[in-house]
């Protein structure tokens, strides 16, 4: 029988009676759930990165039927770039969990074509699929990490970035470059636009 994963919960270890399990999730895991993140990815972090992130669960776990109920915290915290400056970030995970798991075969069916990597409606968030022996966690907390990246994260909310043409870091230093007029937006210069 092949091995079961790292947070594989067996079902024969749960019943309608919670059980409390705590898991832990490493930097080395976090760095390699975030790969191909494009604001993960700009950090340019050794790779295993020991400070991509971390993480803790504390979870009561349990049945009803064949549906499996997980329901407690997931704590941690992740490390990406500014999307203007490209200085590390560090975003804070802090989550209340109450998730269902449920057979592959229950799954609604959109959720079973859907699996990894494409859109799913929100209020299924917290649906996940088991089959065989065990409840695997692992998609549960590595949703965590990937739902804490916003699409533009930000060091500060004033970040000045970088300047296009030097790459000059505004925020610590100051350059003399002029800022480039866009050609097709010259003829409008003078113009008042409204701000966005
Ligand atoms: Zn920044
Ligand atoms: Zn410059």
């Amino acid at each position: 029988m092949a091995k079961p994963p790292p947070y594989a919960v067996p079902l024969r270890e749960i019943s309608d009676d919670p059980v409390h399990r705590s898991f832990t999730v490493t930097p080395q895991l976090v760095g390699e759930w975030l790969k191909g993140l494009p604001m993960r990815d700009a950090l340019a972090a050794p790779d295993p990165d020991p400070d991509a992130g971390r993480g803790a669960a504390e979870l009561d776990i349990y049945a009803e039927g064949n549906h499996v109920f997980a329901t407690g915290t997931f704590k941690g915290d992740l490390t990406v770039a500014c999307s203007r400056c490209v200085e590390p970030v560090k975003l804070v995970i802090d989550e209340k969990l109450l998730v269902t798991f449920m057979p592959k075969g229950d799954m609604p069916a959109d959720e079973v074509d859907g699996e990894e990597g494409a859109e799913v409606p929100a209020e299924d968030l917290d649906l996940f699929p088991y089959e065989g022996e065990y409840v695997d966690m692992e998609p549960l907390f590595r949703e965590q990490f990937v739902l804490a990246v916003p699409y533009a994260p930000l060091c500060k909310e004033d970040c000045k970035g970088l300047c296009p043409q030097c790459g000059t870091d505004l925020n610590t230093g100051t350059c003399a470059c002029q800022k480039p007029i866009d050609p097709r937006l010259a003829g409008l210069k003078g113009l008042k636009l409204p701000s966005a």
